[in-house]
């Protein structure tokens, strides 16, 4: 009976690490989580950090870019996490109706939702 348990911890325990090592696999690091430093990865509709206790996450389908009609792209997302900005181009303005090239800011302020802004020519 002993004999028996012991098999399916085992077993349970094969099975966990095989679920781990796919999982990780599927895992694309995008860059480096600007609040605690753990990787970023790429997830279906998000960009999330693997450190469960930090939540920084920013998200695909976010506003700023939307209303900018630009896609946020595993690129923007990485020079975002890497140099806090990133080169943009063709971004619409609601203001004007045309498109023009930017520089995307991360501007984070620690809460739930990550904060972007356009950087502005001094
Ligand atoms: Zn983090």
């Amino acid at each position: 009976m002993f004999l028996i348990i012991r098999n399916i911890k085992n077993f349970q325990l094969f099975y966990c690490n095989i679920k781990q090592k796919l999982f990780q696999a599927e895992r694309v690091v995008i860059g480096t989580c600007p609040r605690c430093g753990e990787n970023v990865y790429e997830g279906k509709k998000n960009y999330y950090c693997g450190n469960r206790a930090c939540q920084f996450v920013m998200w695909k389908n976010d506003r700023f870019f939307e209303e900018r009609k630009e896609a946020f792209t595993p690129k923007i997302a990485a020079a975002l996490l890497k140099n806090g900005k990133g080169k943009v181009k063709g971004l619409y303005s609601v203001k004007t109706g045309k498109t023009y090239d930017g520089t995307v800011l991360l501007a984070d302020t620690g809460r739930t939702y990550v904060n972007y802004r356009i950087e502005r020519k001094s």
